[in-house]
């Protein structure tokens, strides 16, 4: 049985050695067969020469070294491809996902779990900005899709392989990792844990990022928004009908009245933003289509270190799509 933890890592080389140190005896306790796979997701610090160099201190270290920045969800479904462990377990390199919550998972995966969530007790390291909208975004989550994406869980999990390979099959450009996870189903289980705070380094999410992560998320998993508007545009011509009638009257018994400017004004202006809402709405959906549409590959890879023994060519590989790399390995 062997065991593979998958490391997205984006201008990340101040937590990588706290990292290894801290992640390494725990994963050799559990007695297990491991590698680490680390995704290098085009940094520009020193992360690539930092792993490079670790991984003579830690042979079971591996890297994919993609050739740009993707983005962490795309840095983990190129790190699920390379993978080859019978479980796998992607974590954070700030060591906000506690390496002390693996045995447990392990325990739990050998009793049949297929997936092990490690879901956060509180929030508590939150900002209250980022624990609100969080909040908010779960329960309309909870509200407008038809899967059960459980709130306060991350990316940290034990997936078994055939979870792997599930969630690799799903064909979609746009990656909401915890969406197409929730999709997928299987058997289970969950550890509670404390968030720390990061060891080293600072958060690439910044508030823009974490929004259209959103938006990816609720475009992906649901229509409701698309839908609405059926609903949005027969309430206002009610509305409209009922105004129609009241000014008609009100023409009839006393007489055409000129003023209504401000009245006017503001319909037309309510009018406008609506639609123009619903426009944006529609936006958001096709822009994906077109991404979806144009099926271009999810990550490239630029290179590969630590996989000589994997029958994977030279150490350098020349760049090539997730599902050649599929096929190779
Ligand atoms: N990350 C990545 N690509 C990105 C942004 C982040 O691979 O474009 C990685 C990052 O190196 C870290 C993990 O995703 O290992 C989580 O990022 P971070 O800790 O900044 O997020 P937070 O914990 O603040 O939500
Ligand atoms: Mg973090």
């Amino acid at each position: 049985m062997k065991l593979s933890i998958v490391v997205p890592c984006y201008n990340e080389e101040a937590a990588l050695p706290v990292f290894l140190s801290a992640v390494t005896p725990i994963v050799q306790s559990t007695g297990l067969d491991y590698e680490i796979v680390f995704v290098d997701d085009g940094s520009r610090d020193a992360t690539v020469a930092t792993i490079v160099g670790l991984s003579c201190l830690y042979p079971q270290v591996r890297l994919v070294e993609l050739s740009r920045n993707f983005g962490k969800e795309a840095a983990m479904t190129a790190g699920f491809t390379y993978a080859t462990g019978d479980a796998i377990i992607p974590m954070d390199c700030d060591l906000q996902d506690p390496p002390e919550l693996i045995p447990d998972m392990i325990e739990k995966w050998k009793a049949g779990f297929k997936v092990v969530h490690a879901v956060r007790r509180s929030r508590h390291t939150d900002t209250w900005l980022k624990r609100t909208t969080a909040g908010a975004f779960y329960r309309m989550m909870e509200d407008i899709t038809d899967v059960a994406i459980p709130s306060n869980c991350g990316d940290y999990r034990l997936m078994d392989r055939a979870v792997v390979n599930a969630i690799l099959s799903f064909p979609e450009r746009n990656r909401f990792m915890k969406g197409i996870m929730a999709a997928a189903g299987f058997k289970a289980a969950q550890i509670e844990y404390d968030r720390p705070e990061r060891a080293a380094g600072e958060t690439k999410f910044n508030f823009w990022k974490l929004w259209n992560f959103a938006l990816d998320g609720i475009t992906g998993f649901s229509t409701v928004p698309l839908r609405v508007w059926t609903y949005i545009g027969a309430i206002v011509a009610l509305f409209s009908f009922a105004y129609a009638g009241w000014i008609i009257t009100k023409t009839m018994v006393w007489g055409v009245v000129t003023p209504g400017f401000a009245t006017l004004t503001s319909v037309i202006l309510f009018l406008g933003g609506i639609q123009l809402i619903g426009i944006g709405v529609l936006g958001e959906y096709i822009g994906r289509i077109v991404a979806e549409t144009k099926r271009r590959p999810l990550f490239l890879v630029g290179a590969l270190h630590g996989f000589e023994d994997r029958n994977v060519g030279p150490t350098v590989v020349p760049l090539e799509t997730a599902s050649a790399a599929r096929g190779t390995l």
